[in-house]
């Protein structure tokens, strides 16, 4: 089958069964080689859909049954074929609609061996995490809530799948933003969770910072110029991006240690001296304490 034509109309808003006109679809955007992005409305997590001639891959389920609906009947606005899924990383806006997508009939659900283990040892955080939009996943209590855990772990090396004209690769990159992050290769499209954030702070609650530095300067430095980055929030970006972000986040690790080496031990910094930190004082903080419990 040849690829999904780059110049496919947008599904029309008329493709969507009346009874779901409550809800406004959620819209595609058409990317190279058979790649598309969607945009939930409450995290504002982006899902990626991998279009083969007889398989397709959805790269983030949502963050539960609710946004998992939504997602699933986009995603069938654009194919019919069987599915796989892939987690990108262990934060409940990105997994917890894999229950859906399991009552649905999807088989294979691909993750870190890292993020797995993540993902049972903080449900409750993950629950807590998505309660406001969420409240059925919150609470645990209704359809689809159950905590689905992907049944294909990935370790460190990459693991190829033929979608049918289509080959993908699916890469645990380390624990950079969170534990065993995964990144998706289609073609020129990179799918790369949160590792990338676009219009937002990157989120270090659970982070390595200087793992994930390393990460950005190993994209910036061998990705081509043609290739697009598509973040878990916010929309594609390319190299020149990447090197920013990787900047910035260098910037912000050799202030980190100059606030640490100028405080009598044993004391925490006030968020004056963290507000040298390009990351609003939330992030700082977090980058902080994460530098200091993961280094080097
Ligand atoms: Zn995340």
């Amino acid at each position: 089958m040849p690829d999904v034509p780059e110049s496919m109309p947008e599904p029309s808003p008329n493709d969507v069964n009346p009874r779901d006109a409550e809800s406004a679809p959620l819209a595609w955007e058409a990317l190279p080689d058979g790649c598309w992005r969607l945009t939930s409305p409450g995290f504002a997590m982006n899902s990626g859909l991998i279009v083969g001639s007889r398989l397709a891959v959805l790269i983030d389920t949502g963050a539960g049954p609710r946004e998992a609906e939504a997602i699933h009947r986009a995603v069938r606005r654009i194919t019919d074929l069987d599915l796989i899924v892939v987690n990108t990383h262990a934060h409940g806006d990105h997994f917890l609609g894999n229950d859906y997508f399991r009552a649905q009939g999807v088989m294979e659900f691909y993750a870190g061996n890292l993020a797995i283990g993540h993902m049972e040892e903080s449900e409750a955080e993950q629950r807590a995490l998505v309660r406001s939009l969420e409240p059925e996943m919150g609470a645990g209590v209704g359809e689809h809530t159950a905590i689905h855990v992907p049944t294909h772990a990935l370790g460190s090396g990459p693991r190829e799948l033929n979608l049918g004209n289509r080959f993908i690769t699916l890469q645990q990159v380390g624990s950079a933003h969170s534990p065993g992050d995964v990144m998706v290769r289609a073609g020129r499209v990179l799918f790369a969770g949160d590792v990338i954030e676009q219009g937002g702070p990157p989120n270090f609650g659970d982070s390595r910072p200087s793992q994930w530095l390393r990460l950005l300067e190993d994209l910036a430095a061998h990705e081509g110029k043609d290739t697009v980055f598509v973040p878990g929030h916010g929309g594609p970006v390319d190299r020149d991006f990447v090197q920013r972000q990787a900047n910035e986040l260098r910037g912000a690790i050799v202030l980190c240690r100059r606030i640490a080496a100028g405080l009598t031990e044993g004391r925490e910094p006030t968020d004056i001296e963290l507000s040298v930190l390009p990351y609003g004082p939330v992030e700082s903080r977090f980058i902080y304490e994460r530098l200091a419990a993961t280094s080097p």
